[in-house]
């Protein structure tokens, strides 16, 4: 169904002239395929496919369609045009369906680790690619069930200090797996919630250690001087990164 409606707004496109056409129904009619091979889904009207030049303006979506993009996409767009290789590497078999399936393509999960990590990873390969297969083996850490968006503050941080190498073992996987929890719980605990107090999101703090706040531990609102003393907390905790039964 939704390739033979792909298939049509191909075919239909050459015919669509120049001029301005209001998007109608559920469907832009610009989404179509971008090879002859029906196999890449994407935006007919895009600069990459008209030799530069954006031709978005005919949906008359204003400039809703160059501005909008996905957190993952942004991240994505922070790495490296070699780091990028490294990682689209991983989905080089996935057809444009299953690219665009967050199930399907592990690149939406990853994504969530932050360009940091995601940009030391692919540097400390030099140059080598990796199956996704080869890729999950090489690196167990990125098998775990965590939430990678809660986390990123806190794996990034540890990967500043110790390097990628333990996202190689499974042993490191499951002592983060431990400290994360620890510290999700240990920061509940401390932290004096205020009706009225900022939203987390807004604070002018790293990105990332806001993100653990809201996703980890759970806060919508927190004081800066609250949220400053929380991060103090968990930097000191990180430098000292043990077995967690070292923690108390
Ligand atoms: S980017 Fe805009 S013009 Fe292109 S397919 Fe999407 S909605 Fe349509």
């Amino acid at each position: 169904m939704v390739q033979r409606a792909l298939r049509e707004n191909t075919a239909a496109f050459a015919e669509s002239g120049r001029g301005t056409i209001p998007i109608t129904g559920f469907s832009c009619w610009a989404l179509g395929y971008l090879d002859e091979g029906y196999k890449q889904v994407g935006c007919l009207l895009h600069p990459a496919r008209n030799e530069g030049v954006d031709l978005r303006y005919r949906v008359d979506y204003g400039d809703k369609c160059q501005r909008e993009s996905c957190p993952e996409a942004q991240i994505f767009l922070k790495l490296g045009l070699e780091e990028r290789r490294f990682w689209l590497y991983l989905v080089r078999d996935l057809d444009a369906f299953s690219y665009s399936s967050r199930k399907a393509n592990p690149l939406f999960g990853l994504m969530g680790w932050g360009a940091g990590l995601l940009g030391r990873v692919a540097s400390g390969e030099a140059g080598r690619s990796l199956t996704k297969e080869r890729f999950f083996r090489d690196y167990p850490f990125f098998s775990t069930r965590l939430n990678p968006r809660a986390n990123a503050y806190l794996i990034n941080e540890c990967v500043k200090r110790n390097g990628v190498h333990p996202l190689k073992t499974i042993a490191f996987r499951e002592r983060f797996e431990a400290i994360s929890a620890w510290l999700g719980k240990d920061l509940l605990r401390r932290v004096r919630e205020r009706a009225g107090a900022p939203y987390t999101h807004l604070l002018g703090l790293d990105a990332l250690f806001l993100d653990f706040l809201r996703l980890s531990v759970g806060l919508q609102r927190v004081d800066p001087e609250e949220a400053l003393a929380l991060k103090g907390r968990v930097d000191r905790v990180l430098l000292g990164f043990q077995p967690p039964d070292s923690y108390g």
